[in-house]
């Protein structure tokens, strides 16, 4: 049997999308769609785009900038999604629209310093990436840590912070994994009262548990699987 076309695939996660959110009373067009096109090429970006998808992520600067140069005819918005080296951030802050993985101070300047300077006209959005589950993963940054780094990155002049993002274990149960997101849109509630800062943005859900993120308050969903297929395994190590 042929495989589901990615228009296909992006017509049924947008009916997906829209039925989590009438679920919890959200409007669907309140939840933005971003097409994890890592390991896929330029050809699918541009089939995505043609179906209606306006936001990729990224998770390696090296990639995308190799990609790129098939889809600057698309006026798409870039995410970085994945871990980002320090000696890779100054690359990353002129490459990319939005740096979705930020969990360092240092990082946080360096991205900053790239972006100061002429032939900027916007800020450089921002997320922290939170460690939700501290065992589990390695990237993110501390709970403890987080109300004074968004402070000191809610000030850096060229960066605008917006909100948290994280990224869960892998759970095949999703009920299972709902804490993680609840606990995500807690945080961002704490953060708000306690520094006054808007952070309307959670960038929380994957191909497997969107819904489920949804359902807790996710503003922007990171589908990769159910978008563009799978990944092979020797493209996922990389
Ligand atoms: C790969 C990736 C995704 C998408 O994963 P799928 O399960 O393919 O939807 C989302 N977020 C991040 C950070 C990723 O690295």
């Amino acid at each position: 049997m042929a495989q589901p076309s990615i228009k296909e695939n992006f017509l049924r996660i947008q009916e997906r999308i829209a039925a989590a959110a009438n679920r919890v009373g959200r409007r669907p067009e309140d939840i933005t769609l971003i097409g994890v096109s890592k390991t896929h090429p330029a050809i699918a970006i541009q089939e995505a785009f043609q179906a209606g998808v306006r936001h990729f992520g990224e998770n390696r600067v090296q990639e995308w900038e190799i990609k790129r140069v098939g889809t600057n005819n698309l006026a798409g918005t870039w995410h970085l999604i994945g871990h980002l080296q320090g000696n890779k951030a100054a690359k990353a802050a002129k490459l990319f629209h939005t740096i979705d993985s930020l969990d360092d101070l240092a990082l946080a300047q360096k991205l900053d310093r790239a972006r100061t300077g002429v032939g900027f006209p916007a800020k450089l959005r921002v997320l922290i990436e939170v460690r939700v589950a501290q065992e589990e993963t390695k990237s993110g940054a501390e709970i403890a840590a987080l109300p004074e780094l968004a402070e000191k990155i809610a000030a850096l002049p060229q960066l605008e912070l917006t909100g948290l993002m994280c990224i869960p274990p892998y759970l095949p149960d999703t009920a299972q994994v709902r804490p993680y997101f609840r606990r995500l849109r807690e945080l961002r509630d704490e953060l708000h009262a306690k520094l006054g800062l808007p952070l309307p943005v959670l960038s929380m859900g994957m191909s497997h548990d969107f819904e489920a993120a949804i359902e807790e308050g996710a503003t922007e969903v990171r589908v990769g699987t159910a978008l563009f297929g799978g990944r092979t395994a020797l493209a996922v190590k990389r």
